[in-house]
């Protein structure tokens, strides 16, 4: 058995009896839709990240766009969102009618950056023919972006906050969770991530009473009364209970998991800096560690030398938003150097808490090498 790049498989053994009985229980109860599992794990990630309310629905993508439903994101809305990220963050905006407006991100975080927002900001507000609506601000690879930051430009310009914490799930800034930081938070349960599920899977997270109770509507077909009562037009978009069972049982271990994960990125760190580029975790910040990235302008060298020895390594992200042929014709998609700079540059390497050092030592000898 060689080296997973993320090895759901060990996980699994590790946590078989525990997860079997509880999917076990879902299948002797029958609620297959919105049983007991759903309630009870929304209100264990809603205590853990520290938001009022925890809406679970299908997965990472539909979180986002309910978010954007929630809040009346639409036609004539430009929303701000960094060009280097997976395409959900910039795809739903464009589902809900809006315009995406893709900004740069910080070589270092790899996340949004605060003074090109500013500038897409001033271009758009210049231009005079859309909303200033929202920011999808991404919890890339993991770390929290900067919401600090973030924040004072979106007091400045009354715009919403959509925090994508689906690789961001498990990061903290200041002790504050991630799922916390926007004016909505979402997540995804996608297998991969984090804290997956044997599925799809997502979540949404919000303080606002008012915001929670339109997005259990808008998840359920727009209900009112119920589900055949149907007040405005929604998605079908639940959890599956048995989903939610599985989440239980690895939630249950995802605090050390986190610690796992941490170890490694440690130790990756601590061997591989004085030869590549490798993550910055700021003062303060805690990193989820969905991937772990270095940069190399030779990384096709180091990629293919890892697969000859047996080890996967994955590029994210190799095409900006911007240069996706669907947003070829996107607004001021100028200045995003950085973006292009680093899709040019990374390579993850596995990360998963079920590692052992005996493999990891494998992986850091055969960079070093070259
Ligand atoms: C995975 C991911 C999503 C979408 O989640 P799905 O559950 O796959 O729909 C959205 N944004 C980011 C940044 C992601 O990594």
């Amino acid at each position: 058995m060689g080296i997973q790049f993320i090895d759901l498989k060990k996980q699994y053994k590790s946590l078989e009896d525990s997860i079997d009985k509880r999917i076990k229980q879902v299948l002797e109860h029958g609620k297959y839709i919105q049983g007991p599992e759903v309630t009870e794990l929304e209100s264990q990630l809603a205590e853990y990240v520290g938001t009022s309310h925890c809406i679970t629905c299908a997965n990472g993508t539909d979180a986002l766009q309910l978010s954007m439903m929630a809040h009346g994101i639409g036609v004539n809305d430009a929303v701000f969102c960094p060009s280097f990220t997976f395409f959900a963050s910039a795809e739903t905006i464009a589902s809900v009618g809006a315009t995406p407006v893709f900004v740069d991100v910080c070589p270092e975080t790899f996340n949004i950056c605060p003074e090109s927002l500013e500038a897409k900001i001033t271009q758009i507000k210049g231009n005079g023919e859309l909303n200033l609506k929202a920011i999808v601000a991404v919890d890339l690879f993991g770390l929290p972006a900067n919401y600090e930051a973030l924040n004072v430009i979106a007091r400045k310009y009354a715009l919403i906050v959509i925090e994508d914490a689906a690789q961001g799930f498990g990061g903290e800034i200041l002790g504050r969770k991630a799922g916390s930081f926007g004016d909505i938070a979402t997540t995804s349960f996608f297998p991969a991530k984090p804290l997956g599920c044997y599925g799809d899977g997502g979540a949404i997270f919000t303080d606002d009473d008012d915001i929670a109770l339109l997005l259990r509507s808008l998840c359920v077909h727009g209900k009112g009364a119920d589900k055949y009562d149907n007040v405005r037009i929604g998605m079908n978009s639940r959890l599956d209970t048995i989903q939610a069972a599985v989440l239980l049982e690895k939630f249950a271990v995802f605090p050390r998991e986190l610690e796992l994960r941490n170890e490694l990125a440690s130790y990756y760190s601590d061997n591989l800096a004085k030869k590549f580029v490798t993550p910055k975790v700021p003062n303060n910040y805690k990193s989820s560690w969905a991937q772990y990235t270095l940069q190399s302008t030779e990384r096709q060298k180091y990629m293919d030398n890892l697969k000859v020895n047996g080890i996967p390594s994955v590029v994210y992200y190799s095409k900006c938003m911007h240069q996706q042929t669907v947003f070829e014709d996107a607004l001021y998609s100028t200045d995003l150097e950085s973006s292009e700079e680093l899709s040019g540059s990374v390579f993850s390497l596995p990360m998963h808490p079920y590692w052992e050092t005996k493999e990891i030592n494998k992986v850091i000898e055969v960079l070093l090498g070259e």
